[in-house]
């Protein structure tokens, strides 16, 4: 059975996810906003939005940012406004999938009120740990450059312990870092200490950041507070990876002079054809479960 995707929207991520969505037996590929990119892009259907009949399309891929609170799409490849409003979504078919990377209450809204299904990628485990690979490559890319010491034998603190903690931790420890994390969980911390890494209770964070080179945020919610970055010394730095506004009270670390960074979207800037492919992977593992099922 024949199927067809529309792609609306998209960064350096989706070249390589189109890229991989072209080779699926039996599927139709068609894009929109994409237009400043080389004409006749792999030979696919370029559309404008208005062209594209959304009532015979199985599956649409939306960007990772999905829409904003009013249905527009960001759009790298085009300087055109995408705006995908609730009677779009409502021509929809019922049994269409629409993929983004994160959602939002006017994405999940618009769902519920038309019955389609709709995948946040990026909230899937098997999504975040696999990303999570480019985002602590990422991290060691920004150590490098604003540090002027080795990460071997640096003292690095990783507070959070989820997908992107754990592999920033195991990442910087592979290179030779004494690496230190800082998580809320007892399962947690009895886990750190298993991988040899030292453990600290996420209330004890600011009592021990005196001697640490590289702090590296995970957690999404202020936690790197006036007090633990009273204590750094003052040629540490802050690698901030939490989604925005990050962790760090960035103001009271420009005031000490620690440089703060937040760090976002990694994996699409350090590599975007991993970023791509990961994504690639999933939505065509979700398409096969689906045409099976069927
Ligand atoms: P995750 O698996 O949910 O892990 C989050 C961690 O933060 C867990 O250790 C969690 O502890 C802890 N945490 C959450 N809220 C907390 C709070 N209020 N107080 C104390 N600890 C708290 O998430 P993830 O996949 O690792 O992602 C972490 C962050 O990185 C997210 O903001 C994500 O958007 C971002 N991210 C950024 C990039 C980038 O390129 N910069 C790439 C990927 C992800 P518990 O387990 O105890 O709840």
């Amino acid at each position: 059975m024949s199927q067809l995707i529309a792609v609306i929207g998209g960064d350096a991520r989706y070249l390589e996810l189109i890229r991989q969505l072209k080779q699926l037996p039996d599927t139709t590929i068609i894009l929109v906003g994409f237009d400043k990119l080389e004409q006749g892009f792999m030979e696919l259907n370029e559309m404008e939005l208005d062209e594209l009949d959304q009532s015979k399309l199985d599956a649409v891929v939306l960007p990772i940012t999905g829409t904003d609170a009013k249905g527009n799409i960001e759009t790298v490849f085009s300087d055109k406004v995408i705006n995908l409003n609730k009677e779009w979504f409502h021509k929809l078919k019922k049994t269409s999938i629409v993929f983004t990377g994160i959602t939002n209450d006017y994405l999940s809204q618009s769902a519920n009120e038309t019955g389609i299904t709709l995948i946040p990628l990026l909230e899937r485990d098997d999504v975040a740990i696999y990303n999570s690979i480019p985002t602590a490559e990422g991290a060691i890319m920004m150590a490098f450059e604003q540090t002027d010491h080795t990460i071997h034998s640096s003292n690095v603190l990783v507070t959070g312990f989820g997908r992107v903690g754990n592999t920033v931790a195991n990442k910087f420890s592979a290179l030779g870092a004494n690496v230190s994390v800082c998580a809320r969980s007892i399962r947690d911390l009895a886990r750190i200490t298993e991988m040899g890494l030292r453990a600290i209770p996420l209330e004890k964070l600011s009592e021990n950041t005196h001697n640490c080179d590289v702090l590296i945020n995970t957690i999404p919610s202020p936690i790197v507070t006036k007090e633990a970055i009273q204590n750094l010394p003052v040629n540490a730095i802050i690698i901030d990876l939490a989604s925005k506004p990050g962790g760090t009270d960035f103001e009271f670390a420009d005031k000490r002079g620690i440089k703060a960074i937040l760090a976002r979207s990694l994996p699409g800037i350090v590599a975007p054809r991993t970023a791509g492919k990961i994504l690639a992977d999933v939505i065509t593992q979700i398409l096969e479960e689906e045409r099976e099922a069927l």
